[in-house]
């Protein structure tokens, strides 16, 4: 059940014969933010939760990181969190109702309406009207090239589990005093299929800027994690197998008009691995330093108050 993350196992020698899905999940280990390292596998003890935000979260900042996962401070409720609640579930819910035998036949302008007709009545109509135009010249590209097959996502929103093992010496920045045994967990937003190879895709609702790269590379790096190391009752349920590789992953900025895929980065995945054994040291070192300086996190910071960083000692 659990990966090697070095040497990945194949999914088929994790199958096991008659589980189901529920049957496999229930098998997996305890997981939270809340991890003791110094009991780590000790019997009944969780192993460590890690999910693509809480990830990024520890990445931006460690300190921030320790008040909301592991103190479970709440944080301030933002508009860019409360729309990008509303738009991904549009947006779900679009792909969810969009009927490719209706739109087989319509003509650009009637098909930009149908697309805006699959969106909610609310504050964020803009920003429909452009992912409705989007995804009208997408339909009509896939039409073009005989893929309409291929123009729906085959996971919309989907939630995967992995258990991975990260090797003691795996990070030669970030060595670790044991192999530890981490859970994965996150949803993915969409998975879309050309030529039988997966390709993630992530739907944000902020702006584009091109510094914005690499933390998306390594974004999507996790998402493929996940898919090649969770087990094959995982996959099964959405309709894949282990035979699909991730050739390709991508990003979408409507507020931007940014669309951007690309195929795997290796590199990328590498500096995943280096930041999850980075966040594991932290814990072995109980050490969550915060990492801005005051003036740069006040409008960001819901907990900039709590912070050392208020009194200047962040850096
Ligand atoms: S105020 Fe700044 S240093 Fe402190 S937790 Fe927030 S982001 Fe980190």
């Amino acid at each position: 059940m659990v990966v090697n993350i070095v040497g990945a196992t194949n999914h088929k020698e994790m199958k096991k014969m008659n589980k189901t899905y529920e049957e496999i999940i229930d098998e997996m280990k305890e997981m939270g933010y809340q991890w003791n390292v110094d009991t780590y596998g000790e019997d009944g003890e969780p192993i460590l939760k890690i999910t693509k935000s809480s990830l990024m979260s520890y990445e931006w900042c460690p300190k921030k990181y320790e008040f909301s996962y592991i103190e479970r401070l709440p944080q301030d409720q933002t508009e860019a969190m409360r729309k990008g609640t509303i738009v991904h579930n549009a947006r779900e819910e679009f792909f969810n109702e969009f009927d490719i035998k209706k739109a087989e036949t319509m003509e650009a302008e009637e098909l930009i309406d149908y697309c805006s007709s699959l969106f909610p009545v609310d504050e964020y109509a803009e920003m429909y009207m452009t992912i409705a135009s989007f995804e009208a010249q997408r339909f009509l590209e896939a039409r073009g090239e005989g893929k309409t097959h291929e123009y729906l996502p085959i996971v919309n929103e989907g939630l995967f589990d992995a258990e991975i093992i990260i090797p003691k010496n795996f990070s030669k920045k970030y060595p670790l005093k044991k192999n530890y045994t981490v859970r994965l967990q996150g949803i993915i937003d969409r998975i879309f299929i050309e030529n039988g190879n997966l390709i993630p895709f992530e739907l944000k609702t902020g702006n584009w800027s091109d510094s914005k790269v690499s933390g998306m590379r390594k974004e999507m790096a996790f998402y493929q994690l996940m898919l090649e190391s969770c087990p094959v009752e995982v996959l099964e349920k959405y309709g894949l197998n282990s035979k699909m590789e991730v050739s390709h992953w991508g990003w979408y900025y409507p507020a931007a008009d940014h669309f951007y895929v690309e195929p795997i980065i290796k590199t990328s995945m590498t500096s995943l691995k280096n930041s999850i054994a980075k966040l594991i040291k932290a814990y072995e070192e109980k050490n969550f330093e915060p990492k801005f300086y005051a003036p740069t996190c006040s409008k960001y910071c819901s907990f900039y108050g709590k912070c050392s960083a208020e009194n200047g000692f962040g850096f």
